[in-house]
């Protein structure tokens, strides 16, 4: 267990004594299963059946004459139920839970797209599911605590610290460590203790697996660059991983915020500010103060908004095997501007900072050259945050009324 789960000197198992045999447990789980071939036929079977995979690569026609430089092809994860890669997630977390037989899941969220794709899981898998929400992001992200509840899901208001993601996550891990013989902890992202990262970046490796005989059967050949968003990491790793021997530049893009110069931002690879600690259960990169405090962080993009990062991605940026870019919540509503009225799309405000950068290298490349962005989801559950950007004044009467109406109801 003691060198399994590290990359270079990041990541590993950093759990309370008592969670050690459950996490020992999973790893087995899950050892067997990848080095079974029927245990991926079954993930890609149900994938394909209850979300939309393969999903396409578009060929982006219109932003590749606008920018007239290298073609632009788009991996489509917003076609996923629940509309992003997270799907991928937490549908294979859910058949290793079938395998363990055990009968309960928690999971932790912040935004609540997380909570709400375990809960779809949880339902369709028959397993009762406890999700673990910071009480501001309750109150935040009212539409997602609906639909998590609806599907079945009991949601716990976490009123510890600062109310938030990591209070969140804490909380959960407090309930694994009292339920651990029939609970499975479902992350939402490539972080926290081994086996965790390991584990969801090779569910999410089947964008990067479908993105490479995609663009190989479409062009003939591999791209030149390939574009992710980067939060926890996981569409990043999923989509990179396939590609890391091949001669392919890999770029993640992190949230830039309000502009790094300002510290209200959520960059910790592509900035200087995040200094590498333990937390969470792993070695990585954290914003924190110079006291070791985590610090507060900012991004358009909830999805995002977080202060650690996949010990995986930490690695590769050492070594410089990807690199790592920033873009500002300015930069990304323009981006995401662009490619609706371009190519029809609705890229999610995350999706977009991936956008953003291919934007800005595009042009500069040649015709006989390709690019991939992951659109790691849709942006539809984005139109309070968009429209308030783009300031419409329909849309604040619309909210308005509203209002009004339950007001006087
Ligand atoms: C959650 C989310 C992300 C960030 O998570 P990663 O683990 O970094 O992939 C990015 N895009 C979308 C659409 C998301 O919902």
């Amino acid at each position: 267990m003691k060198h399994r789960g590290y990359y270079g000197e990041f990541g590993g198992c950093y759990v309370p004594e008592i969670l050690t045999s459950t996490i020992e447990q999973l790893d087995e789980a899950f050892c067997a299963a990848r080095s079974d071939p029927a245990f991926w036929a079954e993930y890609v079977r149900i994938m394909g059946e209850y979300s939309c995979r393969p999903t396409p690569l578009t060929y982006a026609e219109n932003l590749t004459r606008h920018f007239g430089g290298a073609r632009i092809y788009i991996k489509r994860e917003d076609l996923n139920h629940t509309g992003a890669h997270k799907a991928n997630n937490v549908m294979g977390q859910g058949l290793l839970v079938r395998r363990m037989g055990k009968k309960r899941v928690i999971a932790e969220t912040g935004a609540g797209q997380h909570g709400v794709a375990t809960a779809t899981m949880a339902a369709r898998c028959g397993f009762s599911c406890t999700i673990y929400m910071g009480a501001l992001d309750v109150m935040r992200q009212r539409p997602n605590v609906f639909w998590m509840e609806r599907l079945g899901a009991r949601v716990v208001a976490v009123n510890e610290g600062s109310r938030i993601l990591k209070d969140a996550i804490n909380e959960a891990l407090r309930d694994w460590v009292t339920n651990m013989d029939d609970t499975h902890y479902v992350l939402g992202t490539a972080c926290g203790p081994h086996p965790f990262p390991e584990m969801v970046a090779w569910f999410q490796s089947i964008i990067g697996r479908e993105a490479r005989e995609q663009i190989q059967r479409l062009t003939g050949s591999l791209p030149k660059r390939i574009y992710a968003c980067v939060g926890g990491g996981s569409n990043a790793c999923g989509i990179f991983l396939p590609f890391i021997d091949d001669d392919v530049e890999l770029v993640g893009v992190e949230a830039g915020g309000r502009g790094v110069a300002t510290g209200q931002h959520a960059s910790r690879l592509s900035a200087p500010g995040a200094a590498v600690g333990v937390a969470q259960g792993y070695k990585t990169f954290f914003l924190q103060d110079g006291d070791g405090q985590m610090r507060e962080t900012h991004s358009v993009a909830a999805g995002l908004d977080y202060v650690g990062v996949s010990p995986i991605l930490a690695d590769l940026h050492r070594q410089g095997r990807v690199r790592f870019e920033s873009a500002t919540d300015t930069e990304v509503v323009q981006a995401l501007e662009l490619t609706m009225r371009a190519e029809g799309l609705i890229p999610a405000l995350e999706s977009s900072h991936a956008f953003v950068q291919a934007f800005k290298e595009a042009p500069r490349m040649s015709p006989d050259e390709s690019i991939i962005i992951n659109q790691s989801g849709r942006g539809d559950k984005d139109i309070f945050t968009v429209a308030d950007a783009f300031q419409d004044p329909a849309w604040r009467d619309f909210i308005t009324d509203t209002a009004r109406r339950y007001a006087n109801a």
